[in-house]
């Protein structure tokens, strides 16, 4: 999916950073040697792979949180403090069964492959229940029915307009007292498919998941037609009605067993916030982020090494975090507040970042640029600059302005745009948040290619002597001039 990119020869090495002699080597340009301590600490087998809600996570936390305040920032949380709470729930199902009976007790043969369910408990027992059939589910905004005591069959299938996702559609249904909810997939979608994904373990943020129904599944388009005519009916004239009726509940001559177990975790973690407060904090804000995390022990018990380290996913972001902080407090104040924000639980589903923006410390609206930070040591200095987020931000020309200004060179192609959905930045930017990732490494399809086909989330991501931090260095370069660039009202205005 990437294309090669010719090595790209810089015409000017030294940056507008550049060390003047006499002047403190902290607002000088960033080199290696100022990354490289950062990541053998977060990085080395004593903080075992970051992982959220362990002890070697909360030490990479306190590390970062001690490193911005001896660099002069000040706590960003909302309440004062460095930590972002951040709260958890990883579910791994294990067994869901479903039985269906007619009205007089008679079982209704539908095969466990069309069949999927998971219990928001550890273990659950539903006997009986009657099934209604709620066709696209409760209409946005629309009164809430009674649903208690009932199991609501739902239409994956969306409804022209309707943007929420089938979760949030569930969750409404369980809101209106459904003990659980069973999605109705289309013929194309067969179970089947869908079956392996279904049983890996899955993350959300606690306040989301405790908003999942006590039930939770689908059945295949041809399970759901026996339902519907063991009941009277046919799931085509059902389908009708409710495109008809945005309010459809009809119960169905049907009841159900259900009974499931899982695996689950609660995991309490944070982000960290701190900020530069600006001289005129009425013009807004800049975000830099970086995730912390990391996977922790990823090999099983007995391995010769267990500890996904995580260097350069995301140590390496994390210590271009703490640099660029470093020299952006060295400077007078920038007219805006320059929020950094390392975060939690990315490699489970960017949950941190989600966390953020759902409860950010400055409203979203008033952030005019933000800056995420993902796995940039994977090639040497002199890589053109890629902005993944061009096309679908008004920020991208400035930022190539800014790459410009420092002699960088910037990627011709979007192709490292295919990486979007998988950076905290897609949280911020999916929230109409101007965000962008902005770096040498993504620019290289080849060489990323190659890390992401090699040492990529196995325990062989490890800072080594032979790991090339210029590119890091370079980028951190970067992310010091957007800092100045759009930290200044005068030079960028806003939106
Ligand atoms: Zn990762």
């Amino acid at each position: 999916m990437f294309r090669r990119v010719l090595p790209f020869f810089l015409l000017c090495v030294a940056s507008p950073l550049h060390a003047e002699p006499g002047q403190s080597a902290v607002t000088g340009a960033v080199t290696p040697g100022d990354l490289r301590p950062h990541i053998a600490y977060l990085a080395s087998d004593a903080l075992q792979g970051r992982a959220p809600d362990s002890e070697g996570g909360r030490m990479a936390a306190h590390y970062i949180a001690t490193e911005w305040n001896a660099a002069g920032l000040q706590p960003g949380a909302e309440d004062g403090g460095w930590y972002q709470p951040v709260a958890m729930v990883t579910r791994k199902p294990l067994l869901g069964s479903i039985r269906f009976n007619s009205l007089d007790g008679k079982p209704i043969a539908i095969p466990e492959r069309s069949l999927l369910l998971s219990g928001r408990e550890p273990s659950d027992e539903l006997r009986g229940v009657r099934l209604v059939f709620t066709g696209y589910g409760i209409a946005p905004g629309a009164p809430l029915p009674e649903l208690k005591g009932r199991l609501a069959l739902m239409l994956a299938h969306h409804a022209d307009g309707d943007k929420r996702n089938l979760a949030e559609r569930a969750a409404v249904l369980a809101a209106a007292g459904a003990a659980g909810v069973i999605l109705i997939f289309d013929a194309g979608d067969p179970v089947s498919r869908l079956r392996e994904p279904w049983f890996h373990p899955s993350s959300e943020l606690a306040a989301a998941d405790a908003q999942r129904p006590v039930f939770y599944g689908g059945i295949g388009d041809d399970a759901a037609r026996r339902l519907f005519a063991a009941s009277g009916d046919t799931l085509v004239e059902a389908r009708l009605r409710a495109e008809d009726n945005r309010a459809i509940i009809e119960p169905l001559a049907i009841t159900a067993d259900l009974s499931t177990r899982s695996e689950i975790e609660h995991l309490d973690s944070n982000n960290i916030v701190g900020k530069l407060p600006g001289a005129d904090p009425a013009a807004g804000a800049v975000l830099f982020l970086a995730h912390w995390d990391h996977l922790g022990l990823c090999r099983p018990a007995g391995a010769p090494d267990r500890i996904c380290n995580g260097a350069v996913d995301n140590a390496s972001g994390v210590a271009v975090l703490i640099e660029v902080a470093k020299r952006l407090a060295k400077t007078p104040p920038l007219d805006r507040d320059i929020y950094f924000l390392a975060t939690t639980g990315e490699e489970i589903g960017l949950l941190g970042a989600k966390a953020f923006a759902e409860r950010p410390p400055v409203p979203l609206d008033k952030i005019v640029a933000a800056f995420n930070l993902d796995t940039v040591a994977v090639g040497p200095a002199g890589a053109p600059v890629a902005i993944i987020g061009r096309g679908r931000t008004p920020i991208a020309g400035d930022v190539a302005k800014v790459a410009a200004s420092i002699g960088r060179g910037v990627d011709a192609d979007d192709d490292a745009n295919a990486y979007i959905r998988r950076q905290d930045g897609w949280m911020l930017l999916d929230k109409g948040v101007p965000t962008v990732m902005a770096n040498g490494a993504f620019s290289d399809g080849a060489r990323l290619e190659a890390f992401i086909s090699g040492a990529y989330h196995t325990p062989g991501d490890e800072l080594t002597d032979d790991t090339d931090l210029s590119g890091a260095a370079e980028d951190a370069d970067l992310h010091v001039a957007l800092g100045r660039y759009f930290g200044d009202e005068g030079r960028y205005p806003g939106r």
